[in-house]
């Protein structure tokens, strides 16, 4: 078992030869809405299926929003419709978008977030308050 700090450093072909534990540097992406988004690298983005697979090393990844190629950029997973963007994009959905209140949207939004989170070892999980609302425990 390998464990790799910094997984861009990791030789692209290396990567499927161990059996690797990803320290990750994907962190929670706080908004005045309450979006589940989550902040990631291309590699993260890579490991966990995002975009296309173009050399064995970092997948082709296009944003969402402005379809631009992101993959040597900060990405932002966007938990609430399961799309990756660029900070641009992400930034705009926040300020634009309204969110959903029903449950099963609610329920879709968690259920994305608390995947992707503990793909990505992250400490942080979602959940219902009791009026629905969503929280970060
Ligand atoms: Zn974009």
């Amino acid at each position: 078992m390998l464990i790799v700090n910094n997984f861009s450093t990791l030789a692209c072909e290396s990567r499927s030869a161990f059996n690797l534990i990803l320290i990750t540097m994907a962190k929670l992406y706080k908004n005045n809405k309450n979006f589940l988004i989550i902040e990631m690298t291309g590699a993260e983005a890579s490991v966990l299926g995002f975009g296309i697979e173009i050399t064995g090393c970092l997948n082709s990844i296009f944003c969402g929003g402005c379809n631009s190629q992101i993959e040597h950029k900060d990405i932002y997973y966007i938990a609430g419709i399961n799309e990756v963007m660029c900070k641009d994009c992400a930034d705009d959905y926040i300020k634009t978008m309204s969110h959903y209140t029903d449950n099963d949207s609610l329920r879709y939004e968690i259920n994305h977030f608390n995947i992707i989170a503990q793909k990505l070892s992250m400490s942080e999980k979602a959940a219902f308050t009791t009026d629905n609302k969503i929280i970060i425990t």
